[in-house]
């Protein structure tokens, strides 16, 4: 039923390993993305048939498919680890999109493979789950990321802090190619299988940088600018990935391979969300120069494409298309048009009063969305509210200027709200999910995640997703154990 045509495999064999998916016991349909089912153009009937299941267990091979483990390598938490690649997931194939897109199909926690290690290639419910939930959020919000399609519970065992059960899932998304991918190729000194690999990366990601006098510059070019992008991203929606390893930095800039993720509520810049990140390296506030640090160690694997002038001058881009799309995008969230002189100051001034009032920080955006300038209470900003009223003030001049092109108080409303989520995944939801889900109760999956792929509209059915962390919430513990 799926029309497959799998490119990956073209490649050398340095990078892939065949291996068949091994079944789980006792698989069921937890959950199907109909809205991605339906952006697909996919046959939604047939993902409830047998066959589909039997696909989505291991326990068979759809047709069409020519299932690989991927091989890559990576800095974990700084350090250079030779011996990656998919430890508990296969490539099943590639589809093509009804927009004309390749999209990879990959099975995760499908099994064992050669780079198991000495993992059991499995997948908890739990961390499946909160894969499933992150990649539909980051998406409405319009951050580029890693989506599911489905996830499959069963009874198998699996043993992590305590016993729990494994799933699968299948993502969909246009690249699992790794920043690792480029440093396993160059580190093992195969450089005829690096320059097929980033001819495949400009092929199918980076088509434009055919056009240049020098492809590969394009490529690291185009690389370099869509990891500024999607490290901006994260920092104005409050998305903290928790495991920035090189392993799981897509060459594509998606948002990919994220299990002790957290979105920010109380604003704390210095909120590390990985339990196992005990010095901090990872920490929300470090994503930025973490992002340069990993494009570093992928701009070492490029010296065997291009001169070391040649990749300053890439990575010099960085931090300006950073900053850039920064300022742009925190001006949105503030209904402000183009950047003028004095905005970053305001921005500025407004996360720093959020950081000193420990407020919740995508409530705060709703706030002042939500309300005319004028009417704002400061009532409940505690010593702060004498700050918040100048703030205020400040905000208010600036929208006066923007108001000069034509731009009324609602307008500055609207197009505040449709930028700023009302629903966003706190800790607290999606552990209420899941631990109905643990119990076979998908339906609150179900309304979390259609609360989440629109997130800009309140809507009766789901209000009680609003609501800040109650006190439990506090000691909720996510760690790298999935
Ligand atoms: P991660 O931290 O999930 O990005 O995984 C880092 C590496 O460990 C990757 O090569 C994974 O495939 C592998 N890995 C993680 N968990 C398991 C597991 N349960 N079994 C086998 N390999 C695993
Ligand atoms: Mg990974
Ligand atoms: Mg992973």
């Amino acid at each position: 039923m799926l029309a497959f045509d799998n490119s990956y495999v073209t490649l050398p064999t340095s990078l892939w390993r065949r291996q068949r998916p091994t079944p789980i016991q006792n698989a069921k349909l937890l959950t199907l993305n109909t809205a991605l089912a339906t952006e697909l153009e996919l046959d939604i009937a047939w993902w409830h048939s047998p066959e589909a299941l039997a696909g989505l267990a291991g326990d068979g091979v759809w047709s069409g498919a020519d299932p690989v483990a991927m091989k890559y390598a990576g800095h974990q938490f700084g350090g250079w680890n030779p011996d990656l690649g998919d430890g508990r997931g296969v490539l099943l194939g590639e589809i093509i999109s009804p927009q004309g897109q390749r999209l990879d199909l990959h099975l995760k926690g499908s099994g064992p493979t050669p780079f198991s290690r000495q993992g059991d290639g499995r997948a908890v419910l739990r961390s499946s789950i909160r894969e499933y939930l992150a990649g539909e959020a980051l998406h409405a919000l319009g951050v580029p990321s890693t989506r599911a399609l489905a996830i499959v519970s069963s009874t198998h065992p699996v043993r992590r802090e305590r016993m729990e059960s494994a799933a699968t899932l299948l993502r969909v998304t246009p690249c699992h190619i790794r920043f690792g991918h480029f440093e396993w190729l160059f580190h093992s000194n195969q450089h005829n299988d690096l320059r097929d690999l980033a001819d495949y990366c400009i092929e199918r990601y980076y088509p434009e940088a055919k056009a240049q006098s020098k492809p590969y510059m394009g490529l690291l070019e185009g690389i370099i600018k869509r990891t500024a992008k999607l490290m901006a991203d994260w920092q104005c929606q409050g998305f903290a990935h928790g495991v920035m390893n090189t392993d799981n930095f897509s060459i594509a800039g998606e948002t990919l391979d994220f299990g002790p993720y957290g979105f920010l509520e109380q604003y704390d810049p210095y909120l590390i969300c990985n339990h196992s990140d005990h010095n901090g390296r990872y920490a929300w506030y470090l994503q930025p120069s973490v992002g340069l640090w990993n494009l570093n160690a992928l701009a070492q694997a490029f010296t065997a494409l291009l001169s070391i002038p040649e990749i300053e001058l890439a990575l010099a881009q960085y931090e300006p298309q950073l900053v850039k799309h920064y300022d742009q995008c925190m001006n949105a969230k503030l209904g402000l048009g183009a950047v003028q002189d004095g905005d970053r100051d305001l921005v500025a001034g407004w996360l720093a009063l959020l950081q000193r009032a420990k407020q919740d920080y995508p409530q705060r955006f709703r706030w002042l969305s939500e309300h005319d300038i004028a009417d704002l209470s400061t009532d409940d900003w505690g010593v702060q509210a004498a700050e918040v009223q100048q703030w205020l003030q400040r905000y208010q001049q600036r929208v006066e200027k923007q108001k000069a092109v034509d731009y009324s108080e609602p307008e500055r409303q609207a197009a505040m709200q449709a930028v700023n989520p009302c629903y966003v995944l706190r800790n607290y939801l999606a552990q209420q999910v899941i631990e109905a889900a643990e119990q076979g109760d998908a339906k609150p999956l179900e309304l979390l995640t259609q609360a989440l792929q629109s997130p800009f509209t309140r809507r009766s059915e789901l209000e009680h997703f609003d609501a800040a962390a109650p006190e439990w919430a506090s000691c909720l513990s996510i760690s790298c154990s999935s």
